[in-house]
């Protein structure tokens, strides 16, 4: 029995270490990245802000009522993160403890995850204030983003789907043009389910930071 509970101590142990190690790379990839984008528009882009162009295709008011829903649920999401974090590790854990949203869509506090979290949706915030954002109704079914021309393109069923999740899908393909491409779980369930599993993969997983904002943001549905 002993060298059982020994055993799981360390395995929980370590794997706390790889959650922390993999957070480190996640973090370094994405610090390159902000680098380069910074130095290349940031700038200019608050100054001249005028809101991503809508491509010919969509539904142009669905479509502009949806982002501007996604930009304020990103907003709010920012607003909760300042309002949470704090220098004392033990005031910050305790209010994240204490919002089931938190618990809900990123698993267990993590004392560098309230950090990196406000920095992945400021990153989503900053692009939604470029003119260089285009939204496009494409002809296939499936969502994407072009993180070169910046374009997140919506499939072709966007105007079926409920309004909470058009609205995420926004916050997700807008999140692919400046976060990176790689979702480790898609959907409500599995999203769920990262955050309980693996929360240093649902803090960068984009289908839980867009629910998350949603929640936050109070778009009705999710
Ligand atoms: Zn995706």
């Amino acid at each position: 029995m002993l060298l059982l509970d020994e055993l799981e101590d360390r395995l929980e142990f370590e794997d706390d270490w790889l959650n922390d190690e993999l957070d480190e790379a996640i973090d370094d990839l994405l610090f390159f990245e902000e680098e380069r984008e910074d130095e290349l528009e940031f700038e200019n882009d608050w100054l001249n802000f005028g809101g991503p162009s809508i491509l010919p295709g969509c539904n142009t008011a669905l479509v502009k009522d949806g982002f501007i829903a996604a930009r304020k649920s990103v907003k709010s999401a920012i607003n909760l993160l300042n309002r949470i974090s704090s220098s004392n590790k033990t005031t910050e854990k305790n209010k994240w403890n204490n919002d089931r949203r938190f618990v809900r869509w990123f698993g267990t506090y993590h004392k560098k995850g309230v950090k990196r979290l406000l920095r992945r949706y400021e990153r989503i915030r900053s692009i939604m204030y470029s003119p260089r954002l285009k939204i496009k109704c494409g002809k296939l079914k499936t969502n994407r983003a072009n993180p070169i021309t910046k374009t997140a393109v919506l499939g072709r069923n966007y105007k079926s789907y409920p309004y909470s999740e058009l609205v995420v899908t926004i916050i997700h393909e807008i999140g692919h043009i400046v976060l990176g491409g790689v979702d480790f779980r898609e959907h409500t369930e599995k999203a769920l389910c990262l955050a309980k599993k693996r929360p240093s993969l649902a803090r960068v997983n984009l289908d839980n930071l867009s629910y998350f904002a949603v929640e936050v943001g109070g778009i009705n549905g999710v």
